[in-house]
């Protein structure tokens, strides 16, 4: 795959297919002891009573993401301590972290340890302690980043459950045990989480705390969808943004449904209306909104798109995918060359999907010659879902995404392997089918739908989902968020699921709840096993989802008695309100 390097130059095989490598060698679960006694030999005194003798160091020429690793690493200490670890560049190895004391820097350290990260991938990292020293090292940039969230996660206590609300510790002394964790390469290549809506009020409220939240969780590709024309220059996202996503070497993909974004009406439609879909009315679909289509068949749209695309990459540089999505309706061009009907296509859509992909290619080939290191993404989505027997393969630069729409309409939440229901069987002859025709191939979910959309717990779907998708070779998976409103299990659980598939429910649910409720930990633990046991429970029986509210009320008022501030209460309360639970006696 020919990928651009995120500012480090260090790239790297990405999207490899159908690794299967838990993340391994985690170190025993060290974590850090405050108190007064003096450090074992093996233990770093990183921090004492809010002072501390560590510095951090990192290249002279780091990248911009291992300074923001840096800062991130300072920033944490910081808040946990009271101690601030000065940032030195006198470093010579980007992406690096050392953490040593007075600045004195083992330069063959980095040297000795950089092959231990051979075949982890570019999300591969390590985070070890040699002597007095904690070295932070990542295969890229990103992964040096990583690697800090990672130390301060599984070592210092710290935890990034739900966007905009960390947990973390507060102790003026921090002893770090022994460590030597190497983690990577994760599952899945492509990690991701799509957010709508995006702009206005919702950049500040969703995107940027979710921007952080995915780097903080291991994710790899940030996904603002602007869905339609003008909104990405109108909210100045390379102002605002942009940046966050660049600082955290995350990829970015942009668009969502683009149609109208690469061919907007109010620039053609008055001078070229035979540039959009022919509807069954013999009307031509000009709407501005996600009722409009295109001609897919018409020799000069294809050149238009790709001339708009490369004129906003130009504009943009820093894209590594955009999208191009029909729009969100299921509208399409009925002319003869676009949807022909035959026989045993009898609305044409198959035809149609047909000429999706060669108009895909099309675009992809006049883009691929002045940006090729670009993915452009075709995504088989509702009336494109089926994949046309006989058909093209994509470019190789074209990342081809398949949807699994409509699951979240379907009466519950089965396992897609095993599930009866109609549309899972389907959906899964169409996995090997797209897989087949696509250089780089991903599935689309719905595992963190907005609770205002959805409000299933998912982890158990989950857990048997992402290791059936990744035996079925896909290279990533793209969930589906709708803001506002977090599901914060169902996001933590995908993201950790994404490098490591063999993770249970319960071993998800006990650490989430761990880290995001404190004392009040047990009763939310079983809180959330009790709705996955109503959800498994579904899928045998056929019956709708027990909801167990009386059970589930009871252990909120639990929860609440035990919890140790009013910020962990209003996490307790805001998992009762996700499912309109009601705490009046
Ligand atoms: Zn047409």
């Amino acid at each position: 795959m020919r990928r651009k390097a995120k500012a480090g130059g260090v790239i790297l095989a990405t999207l490899i297919a159908g690794v299967v490598a838990p993340c391994s060698s985690h170190g025993s679960a060290a974590e850090a002891r405050s108190g007064g006694e003096a450090p074992s030999a093996s233990e770093i005194l990183l921090t004492e009573d809010g002072q501390t003798r560590h510095a951090i160091v990192i290249a002279r020429d780091a990248s911009m993401p291992a300074r923001f690793a840096a800062d991130e690493l300072q920033k944490y200490v910081l808040q946990i301590s009271g101690a601030r670890l000065p940032i030195l560049a006198k470093g010579d190895e980007d992406p690096a972290i050392c953490v040593t004391e007075n600045g004195a820097l083992d330069a063959g350290l980095i040297d000795r340890l950089r092959p231990e990260l051979s075949g982890r991938g570019e999300d591969g990292y390590l985070v070890r302690t040699e002597g007095n020293q904690i070295l932070l090292l990542g295969n890229s940039p990103r992964a040096t980043l990583y690697a800090v969230y990672h130390f301060l996660e599984a070592h210092l206590g710290c935890a990034w459950c739900a966007p905009g609300d960390d947990t973390v510790p507060r102790e003026k002394t921090i002893r770090v045990p022994p460590i030597d964790d190497r983690v990577g390469p994760p599952a899945l290549g492509m990690r991701q989480i799509i957010l709508y809506p995006y702009g206005g009020e919702w950049l500040q409220q969703n995107n940027l705390p979710h921007t952080d939240w995915l780097a903080k969780n291991r994710f790899n590709w940030a996904h603002p969808a602007p869905n339609g024309p003008y909104s990405w220059e109108r909210n100045k996202s390379r102002e605002t943004l942009v940046p966050e996503v660049e600082k955290r070497g995350l990829y970015l993909e942009v668009g969502g449904h683009t149609f109208n974004t690469w061919l907007p009406p109010d620039r053609y439609a008055d001078e070229h209306p035979e540039y959009y879909a022919l509807l069954e009315d013999g009307t031509r679909a000009t709407a501005k909104d996600h009722k409009g289509g295109l001609c897919l068949s018409h020799p000069q749209v294809a050149k238009e798109v790709a001339a708009n695309i490369i004129a906003w990459l130009h504009e943009n540089p820093e894209v590594d995918a955009v999208d191009l999505w029909h729009n969100d309706s299921r509208t399409y061009c009925r002319c003869p060359n676009c949807a022909p009907r035959t026989a045993e296509e009898d609305d044409g859509r198959l035809a149609y999907t047909r000429m999706y992909i060669r108009f895909t290619n099309q675009v992809a080939a006049l883009v691929a010659r002045r940006h090729p290191n670009v993915l452009i993404n075709f995504l088989a989505y509702a009336h494109t879902t089926d994949c046309p027997p006989g058909a093209e393969p994509l470019a190789d630069n074209v990342l081809v995404g398949l949807c699994l729409f409509p699951r979240p309409s379907q009466r519950t939440m089965r396992p897609l392997e095993t599930s009866p229901q109609r549309l899972d069987a389907h959906l899964r002859r169409e996995i090997p089918a797209w897989r087949k025709l696509a250089k780089h191939f991903y599935i689309y979910e719905y595992y963190t739908f907005s609770p205002r959309q959805k409000v299933w717990s998912m982890v158990s779907m989950m857990s048997a989902d992402v290791p059936y998708l990744v035996e079925s070779a896909v290279d990533g998976i793209s969930s589906d968020q709708w803001g506002p409103g977090w599901y914060p299990l169902n996001m933590y659980a995908f993201g950790k699921l994404t490098w490591n598939p063999e993770l249970t429910p319960q071993e998800i649910i006990d650490d989430f709840c761990a880290k995001y409720y404190g004392r009040a930990a047990p009763p939310m633990a079983r809180y959330w096993s009790t709705l996955e046991e109503g959800l498994r429970e579904s899928w045998s029986t056929d019956r709708p989802i027990d909801w167990r509210d009386q059970k589930r009320a009871e252990l909120i008022k639990q929860a609440l008695s035990e919890a140790d501030s009013q910020a962990i209460g209003d996490r307790i309360r805001a998992a009762a309100a996700l499912h309109g639970l009601s705490l009046e006696p």
